[in-house]
């Protein structure tokens, strides 16, 4: 595939979150980034969004863009048109009815789910059609709708079963667990003929499922690294799906995700103790003394500190540790653990650092500063994830000289590789991967990190490879415009001509 940019390329980026203004994870932080990188590459990309309250009152050049208008089967509703602070330019679909709530983009301040999803995330797939086809009220027109996740996945089909002048589209996997799961008797709802409720349509073991959806009716399909696009078509890890992604395989892609280089940057990063860089990485080490200071953690240096920053919940599988623990408690380590989720998890770890204090130290709720401190002060990463589509904060830790230490899953085989004497000898080594998730495989690697640690230079070296990484958005940024010129070659939609 070619890697190129594509001026004038017309992009529409649907999606449900969009950092910083609506964000529950990483898709947020994709959907802000990757339409900015493809802008710098010269591609026109614009983000669909539905306008929650916080995105409405945080978008600057906020005005209505279409006034009041209405689609058969949905509330009335309004498009404005609004700039992220990176000049990304926004629709916002404004449908109060749907979308004016306190609470989070899927669930109430409870953390229950909204009762009309459905209709929430089917107007939004809706108008990502509308605005797609030769139905739209726009003059600009997308060549491609780039569509993300469940709540986007109806775009695709609704595409498909409208009349001619029509956009390419692509539906990206941000994670294959997520759904959008609904009784078949929701179909009357969303507008689309009862065809569509069928094995290689939108049915899903007796229900309807929006991402199947859009991987049924994409004309592509991407997911978030190589190696999550081969894992999905199996049993483990297609969630019911992979058949059909078996049967789509070849229109299906892996692109990494990039990271924020500007605000993951130790050089640069305010939150952290002491800036530092390839060049001065000896200057890491106040960071491990502030680090410790900060937690509670003992003063000592020459010990080995374990960073943790994650959801906890089973797909992050820290839940390993917890048998780990004795065995790993005997060697010289702290371990530095900050999250979020579950409280069963919580409940778990916590009588861990009650039986090591000093040693073992867990911060819960969600705390950027923390986090940064952790990549900036820990001698190693920890990301056990039982699975992984992409993650993040192993390439944050690689740019932070801070060496990860994974389960070899996903998008951390494609960002970290294992050092063993080849790899070590080849300067590619940037951390440590174990194979099986269970607790003597997790020692291993932790053992096999530690030891080198002792070795100054060498760890130095694995330090050094990792920092010297590129995780930039640009790099993602121009495998999606291959893919987008792939697909447009073979569509017979808008085309490159319009
Ligand atoms: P996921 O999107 O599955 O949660 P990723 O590793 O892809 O996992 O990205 C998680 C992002 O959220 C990272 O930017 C990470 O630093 C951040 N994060 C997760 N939990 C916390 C927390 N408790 N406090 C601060 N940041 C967190």
């Amino acid at each position: 595939m070619k890697n190129r940019n594509s001026p004038g390329l017309r992009i529409l980026f649907v999606t449900s979150e969009l950092a910083p203004l609506v964000k529950t994870g990483g898709l947020a932080d994709v959907s802000a980034a990757l339409p900015a990188a493809l802008r710098h590459l010269g591609v026109d990309a614009k983000v669909l969004v539905p306008a929650y309250p916080p995105l409405l009152s945080g978008l600057d050049a906020l005005r209505v863009l279409v006034p009041t208008n209405s689609v058969p089967g949905f509330p009335p509703l309004r498009l404005w048109s609004g700039n992220l602070a990176t000049g990304v330019p926004v629709i916002a679909v404004d449908c109060p009815d749907l979308y004016a709530r306190e609470g989070g983009p899927y669930q109430d301040s409870v953390g229950q789910d909204w009762p009309d999803n459905a209709l929430r995330f089917a107007l939004l797939g809706k108008i990502g059609a509308l605005l797609s086809s030769a139905a739209g009220s726009l003059a600009w027109r997308p060549h491609l709708v780039h569509c993300n996740d469940w709540p986007a996945g109806l775009t695709p089909a609704y595409l498909h079963f409208s009349a001619g002048g029509k956009a390419a589209s692509l539906m990206t996997v941000h994670n294959q667990a997520y759904q959008g799961i609904f009784p078949a008797s929701t179909l009357g709802l969303l507008n689309l003929p009862p065809s569509c409720l069928s094995t290689d349509g939108i049915e899903y073991y007796g229900n309807i499922s929006f991402l199947k959806a859009g991987i049924a009716y994409a004309s592509h399909i991407t997911t978030v690294s190589p190696t999550y696009a081969v894992e999905i078509q199996t049993e483990a890890l297609g969630f019911g799906m992979q058949g059909l992604l078996v049967h789509r395989r070849d229109a299906l892609t892996g692109i990494l995700n990039g990271i924020d280089t500007e605000i993951w940057n130790p050089a640069t990063d305010l939150h952290i103790a002491r800036n530092y860089s390839s060049s001065s990485l000896q200057d890491k080490a106040e960071n491990k003394r502030a680090l410790q200071e900060r937690l509670g953690l003992r003063l000592e240096q020459d010990v080995f500190v374990l960073g943790v920053v994650s959801r906890f919940n089973y797909q992050k599988g820290l839940d390993l540790l917890l048998p780990a623990a004795t065995e790993l408690m005997q060697l010289p380590v702290q371990l530095a653990l900050l999250g979020s989720g579950e409280q069963e998890q919580i409940n778990r770890l916590a009588p861990l650092a009650r039986a090591f204090p000093g040693r073992i130290s867990l911060t819960t709720g969600y705390n950027e500063p923390l986090a940064h401190q952790i990549e900036a002060g820990a001698d190693a990463f920890l990301m056990p994830s039982r699975y992984e589509p992409c993650g993040l904060n192993q390439m944050y830790s690689q740019r932070y000289g801070t060496p990860p230490i994974v389960h070899a899953t996903g998008g951390l085989i494609d960002t970290v590789t294992d050092c063993n004497p080849t790899t070590r000898s080849e300067g590619r080594a940037t951390g440590f991967a174990f194979q099986h998730h269970v607790p003597a495989e997790l020692l291993s690697a932790i053992k096999r990190a530690h030891s080198l640690f002792q070795d100054p230079v060498q760890w130095r070296a694995l330090q050094l490879n990792g920092m010297a990484k590129d995780f930039s958005w640009d790099t993602s940024a121009k495998q999606y415009c291959g893919v987008y010129e792939q697909i447009l070659k073979q569509d017979t939609g808008i085309g490159r001509a319009n």
